[in-house]
């Protein structure tokens, strides 16, 4: 009887054929009708249950699917999470099976994600028998603007069964690694993520004549050097953390001053306690100096995420299994927080996850595109590695 290493290593090309067919029908946000069309027809080959989420969010129709491997028993039940949405990029990369959508392109590696959960639901779904306990299989849409796990969530999906635990992975290049190797840590392994606008409010006048108004670009000059204070001055300097302003909008014309400022930007944290601190002195300094000014300066705290916490104990049996089943040169937790966000670390709120990254680059500089690069390229030899990491994790999570 082949091992399940063999299993997975036998899923190899059917993964990378997913992979290419899903990476020319990029879609965004949480309607994805292709995708999930794609997905339903793969399971149903595959003889694997499923629900198609039905929670509208703003008027647009979520699209997840949710696949379910019954083992054993429901006492224990693992979601494998993949998200499934691409970006709004052009496409820069001269390969057969390029985007057909102009403008769109799975440049975060999703259709790697989906490609390798399909390869796990078809190995899983052999090997059920031996589950003790049982599997969901989140494909999860609108990651990248991170809503999509609350629709899973609202959907009910995390109950009935209850889920005890889940997992996820995302495709990276981290060259100093060995080509597929499994980064993971516990603890922090990537940012909370807040979007937020401060909105700062004068009264405009002439550009000669500014006593005559109050001049909010005046005033968000000094918000913005205030709120530098937070990350220099007020917090530990031990601690990964960012506050980043990347737009500011106001005026109209040389001659006038405006009445209003508009600042968006965003902070990353490693921790919840820094990532209020954050947000309780972002709203009192906005708020003061604006005061002080003689302005109005409000917050909008548009979206965030938690950090990804992976829980100590899971991850280090999920690290453990990967050196037995892998060797040990593909289990790499020597790894920096990543201060990107990740809405899976809503469903670790719920419930103990472990998140992990694939390291899909080798030797071939053209491996080395960050994620949202519109030359991103993975290595897709090993993405099977990728499969087996859901495999070993159920397996292991399952005994
Ligand atoms: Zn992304
Ligand atoms: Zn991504």
């Amino acid at each position: 009887m082949a091992t399940i290493m063999e299993q997975c290593k036998a899923v190899k090309d059917y993964v990378i054929e997913m992979r290419r067919k899903l990476h020319q029908i990029p879609e965004l946000g949480l309607h994805n009708p292709k995708t999930r069309d794609f997905i339903c027809a793969q399971l149903d080959e595959m003889g694997i249950p499923y629900q198609v989420n039905t929670v509208v969010h703003d008027g647009v129709q979520d699209t997840s699917v949710v696949g379910f491997i019954e083992g054993k028993n429901t006492d224990k039940v693992l979601a494998l999470r993949t998200d499934v949405d691409a970006l709004p990029i052009n496409e820069m990369l001269d390969v057969d099976y390029k985007s057909t959508h102009p403008g769109q392109m799975h440049a975060c590696g999703h259709d790697n994600h989906c490609a390798m959960l399909l390869g796990a639901a078809k190995v899983l779904s052999q090997i059920k028998d031996q589950l003790n306990g049982s599997v969901k299989l989140f494909f999860q849409s609108g990651e990248e603007i991170i809503t999509g796990a609350k629709m899973i969530i609202e959907g009910g999906f995390m109950e009935n069964p209850k889920v005890t635990a889940c997992m996820g992975m995302h495709v990276w290049p981290l060259p100093q690694f060995p080509s597929g190797a499994i980064v993971v840590k516990p603890g922090c392994m990537m940012a909370s993520g807040n979007k937020l606008g401060i909105h700062i409010k004068g009264e405009g006048s002439h550009g000669s004549q500014p006593a005559l108004g109050r001049d909010p670009i005046a005033c968000a000059a000094q918000v913005y050097t205030a709120l530098q204070n937070i990350t220099t001055r007020e917090l530990p300097g031990d601690e990964p953390r960012v506050l980043s302003i990347c737009q500011v909008h106001s005026g109209s014309a040389w001659n006038i001053v405006p009445s209003e400022v508009y600042m968006e930007g965003t902070i990353r944290t490693t921790n919840p306690e820094t990532q209020q601190f954050y947000m309780k002195r972002i709203n009192e300094i906005v708020e003061g100096v604006s005061a002080a000014l003689r302005c109005e300066g409000t917050v909008d705290w548009i979206d965030g995420t938690p950090p990804v916490m992976n829980d100590p104990a899971m991850t280090a049996a999920m690290a453990e299994a990967v050196r037995e089943n892998l060797g040990s040169e593909y289990i790499q937790q020597e790894v920096q927080t990543s201060m990107g966000n990740e809405d899976f670390a809503y469903f670790q709120e719920m419930v103990p996850g472990v998140f992990a990254f694939l390291n899909i680059s080798n030797d071939d500089p053209a491996t080395h595109y960050s994620v949202h690069s519109p030359t991103f390229q993975v290595d897709e030899s090993i993405l099977w590695h990728g499969t087996a990491f859901h495999v070993i994790g159920a397996v292991t999570y399952l005994k």
